[in-house]
């Protein structure tokens, strides 16, 4: 249900027990709530005849919907005491008197009332009423039907139930939702498809809610229908019954998704392994062109950027292209603009190209790509085809005026509001229907749409910042390298495009106001960014300069071994990691395979997932952090919305506070895929801040079936009871960049505030000494997992102060391993003394520096 809106419908007869006896028949058809429904028939002294007064009564009872009225009619002078009534009626809503079968077509009216649909619609279905029967007779007299409304063309066709002795019969069924995250948007994008293509009327009704649309998806995620919830199916047309059929045995299948505790083993429900790669809507799939098309043309005039003061080189590599910027929402349009009446048809038409245009496009990209992705795209397309937004939209134009944008806005900012109203996992559609309302918004006002843009060419892509989710969708063919203005050396957006192998600068302020398609050359080691260079700067590019892999092992001169592991996201990563030489993992976070979902993955989707990490590092380890959500990495099915401060909220193994089932069910997922793989599998938790918090973790990991269990030391309470840490575990490893965030007091996304939220602020280096020393005294190994591990300069200096192994993105291991084999453990002790002892960050790295040289 889009609109909150009701057609209702007026049944004028000469015989009030001919209008009861319809109505009862068609209220039959309805599962839940009926529309309003008045009855205008006989006389008041109980005789036969109609009465216009009465009419009008009628028809002001109905307009309680707010939707309009239909009036539906049996015989002559019924038509004229409606006619007449519309006199009588003061500040009449919109009317509608048809020239429908008067039995039938009150049928059919009703139920597409009861459905949502408008009064175009439901008009449309009660005057082509007779159609179902005539086909079902052979009989091709006169099509009495008016063609539709064009707010009507998409509706299904009228809707009429089978006849079994001359009357007609509804088609009901009853389902019982099993699969664990309930009628959502894929399951409801599945059955609303499967109800257009039937061409049936049907309606889907919970006990509490309803009925609604089936054709709509949007509708039918507004059901809420969880888990056990009993969905009633009522519907009409020549396809009602096996319709209905077919609708019942998908709801009681599970849609192919993970059934809820007590429904496995009913039947169906057989659990799909996802993709475990996750992207956004926004950035999945951009068309698989070869990248030879030239570059964009820069725009005439260019203005220079403000300013692009002091950029920070974040992932190396010197390269030459066009700028793309990232597109952001769109902003919300005109509430006060009114289209002319003379001109709604157009508006409308509009409308409803752009609206079928984005549902066309999100289809085609859902085609190209497979797993999580497609279902996310084929989901979200859903609802930009869905027919109830489409009427609730065209109606704004057609009755208020609004314009197509405008109307586009109100209806999906108001279904955002009742997805939110259900809470959990639909409300965190909400981002998904914005995605859906800025694309359509941007196809009418003929500019780009929202997200990563789409190019033929190769292309820098420029934004004032990245979620994680597009960043993680970046095709590193496509994407020569990022220029954002926010975040730091440890952003995340930092930390994806090293994985990635794509050059990146951040803090470059100014650089989103370069026009479209400006050539620039950037350098991901210095932070340079030149705007137009010349043809001597265009020839020092030099690509991405990728060291050959490393042979290790880790180790120093004098042989003191150091693990170098890489750090993995996306499954992608692990080809990677492979190729560059890594001992194993020595970071997996887990988060980034489920960035763009939008319930929890199932426990098969996840074991796939592992197993493909796992598979890749036979007899190596590799350690697993749990969901490390939140903050800037938010996951849809487990970060809260409405945090102040979501650095010091709820994320990482905080979540399980809110969530323990995710955290068991990973911990579960991952003992199930390390028992299938060969790798030596350790498990982390992310965010510790408490002895208890350790001590919990432990228990329930060993509870699961994990041998060796870890945490992540990152804040600086953990620093601080180090060794009682040390105690409860068997291994931690350091999250440098949450650790210098929080020492610091720094957020690790600010560009400014880069320079604070450093490894070698003498504060940090301290506490990650402290860290050492207690992993000394328990004999518990301490690794290092943040960026600064990949730091050819810092690895010395972390291995002096007491880290066993280095984890870093895998295109860093060579240059630490290589500088690791030319000093010994002692150079190393000196160096760490000496950068501890410095003041700041600058005099650490030249006292570190000058230590190793001795
Ligand atoms: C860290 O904080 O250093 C770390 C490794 O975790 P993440 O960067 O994923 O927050
Ligand atoms: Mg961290």
């Amino acid at each position: 249900m889009i609109a909150p809106t009701r057609v209702g419908i007026v049944a004028v007869s000469h015989s009030r027990p001919l209008a009861e006896a319809a109505t009862a028949l068609a209220l039959e058809m309805v599962a839940g709530d009926p529309p309003p429904i008045a009855i205008a028939a006989g006389t008041d002294d109980g005789r036969t005849g109609t009465d216009a007064v009465r009419v009008a009564e009628a028809i002001g009872e109905a307009a309680a919907g707010g939707g309009g009225v239909l009036v539906l009619m049996d015989l002559g002078s019924a038509v004229l005491s409606a006619e007449m009534a519309l006199e009588f009626v003061a500040d009449p809503p919109p009317v509608r008197l048809v020239a429908a079968p008067f039995v039938e077509g009150l049928l059919a009216a009703v139920v597409r009332a009861a459905g949502g649909a408008d009064l175009d619609t439901v008009a449309a279905e009660a005057l082509g009423a007779l159609r179902p029967k005539r086909e079902q007779l052979d009989d091709a007299g006169p099509d009495d039907a008016t063609p539709p409304a064009s707010g009507a063309a998409d509706a299904p066709s009228a809707p009429s139930a089978p006849v079994a002795d001359g009357l007609p019969a509804p088609a009901i069924a009853e389902a019982t939702v099993r699969n664990v995250a309930g009628l959502h948007a894929r399951p409801a994008a599945d059955l609303a498809q499967l109800v257009m293509a039937s061409g049936a009327a049907i309606t889907f009704a919970t006990p509490s809610r309803g009925p609604v649309d089936a054709s709509s998806p949007i509708g039918i995620a507004t059901l809420g229908a969880g888990p056990g919830t009993v969905v009633r199916i009522a519907g009409s047309g020549p396809q009602a019954a096996a319709t209905v059929e077919a609708l019942r045995a998908l709801i009681d299948s599970g849609f192919g998704e993970e059934l809820a505790p007590g429904f496995e083993g009913e039947g169906g429900g057989a659990t799909g392994a996802g993709e475990a790669s996750g992207a956004s809507a926004a950035a999945a799939a951009a068309p698989a062109t070869p990248a030879a098309a030239p570059a964009t043309p820069a725009s005439p005039a260019p203005a220079r950027p403000t300013s692009t003061a002091k950029p920070i080189g974040v992932s190396g590599g010197r390269v030459v292209g066009p700028i793309a910027v990232l597109v952001h929402a769109a902003d919300e349009p005109d509430a006060a603009a009114r289209v002319p009446e003379a001109e709604r048809a157009d508006a409308r038409a509009r409308l409803r190209e752009a609206m079928l245009a984005v549902a066309g496009e999100l289809q085609q990209r859902a085609d190209r790509v497979s797993g999580q992705r497609r279902d996310v795209l084929r989901a979200t397309g859903a609802i930009a085809a869905d027919p109830a937004l489409h009427r609730a939209a065209e109606a704004l134009v057609r009755d208020d005026g609004l314009t197509p944008e405008r109307a586009v806005w109100v209806e999906l900012e108001r279904t955002v509001a009742q997805y939110r109203e259900l809470g959990g996992r639909m409300a965190e559609r909400a981002t998904d229907l914005r995605d859906v309302r800025d694309r359509i918004i941007a196809r009418l006002r003929g500019v780009e749409p929202p997200g990563v843009p789409e190019r033929e060419h190769p292309f820098v892509l420029v934004a004032d910042d990245l979620a994680p989710v597009d960043t993680v969708g970046l095709d590193p063919d496509r994407c020569l390298a990022i220029v954002t203005e926010q975040g730091g050396p440890t952003s995340h957006t930092a930390i994806l495009a090293r994985e990635l192998g794509i050059p990146a600068i951040v803090g470059a302020m100014g650089a989103t106001a370069l026009a479209d398609g400006t050539v620039v050359l950037v350098d991901g080691d210095t932070g340079e960014l030149v705007e137009r260079p010349d043809e001597r700067a265009q020839a020092t590019a030099t690509g991405v300069i990728t060291l050959p892999p490393f042979v290790g092992p880790g180790q120093t001169a004098d042989g003191h071994r150091v693990v170098l592991g890489a750090n993995v996201g996306a499954p992608r990563d692990i080809r990677r990691a492979v190729e560059r030489g890594a001992e194993g993992v020595g970071l997996f976070r887990t988060e980034f395979c489920f960035l763009d979902r939008v319930t929890a993955p199932s426990v098969d989707d996840q074991v796939a997932a592992y197993r493909e990490v796992f598979a890749a590092f036979p007899g190596q380890t590799v350690v697993v952090r749990t969901l490390d959500a939140g903050s800037d990495k938010p996951l849809p099915f487990l970060t809260a919305l409405d945090e102040p401060n979501p650095a010091l909220g709820v994320r990482g193994y905080r979540t399980a506070r809110r969530d323990p089932a995710v955290l068991d069910d990973q911990l579960r997922a991952i003992a199930i895929a390390a028992a299938a793989e060969r790798a030596d599998v350790e498990v982390m938790a992310p965010m510790i801040a408490t002895v208890g918090e350790a001590v919990e973790f432990a228990a329930r990991a060993r509870a699961a079936g994990l041998d060796r269990v870890g945490l992540t030391i990152e804040t600086p309470s953990a620093a601080l009871v180090a060794d009682e840490l040390c105690a409860a575990v068997d291994f931690v490893s350091i999250g440098t960049n949450d650790l210098s965030q929080y020492t610091m007091a720094a957020d690790r996304m600010s560009g400014e505030l880069a320079s604070l939220a450093d490894a070698w602020q003498p504060a940090v280096l301290r506490s990650i000494r402290l860290i050492g020393e207690a992993g000394a005294r328990t004999g518990t190994p301490v690794g290092v997992c943040g960026e600064a591990a990949a730091d050819p300069a810092l690895a010395p200096v972390l291995v002096g102060l007491g880290a066993s192994s280095l984890s870093m993105a895998a295109r860093g291991i060579t240059a630490v391993g290589a500088v690791l084999s030319s000093v010994t453990l002692a150079q190393c002790r000196a160096a760490a003394e000496a950068a501890c002892a410095a003041v700041d960050p600058a005099a650490a790295r030249a006292a570190a520096r000058e230590a190793l040289a001795r």
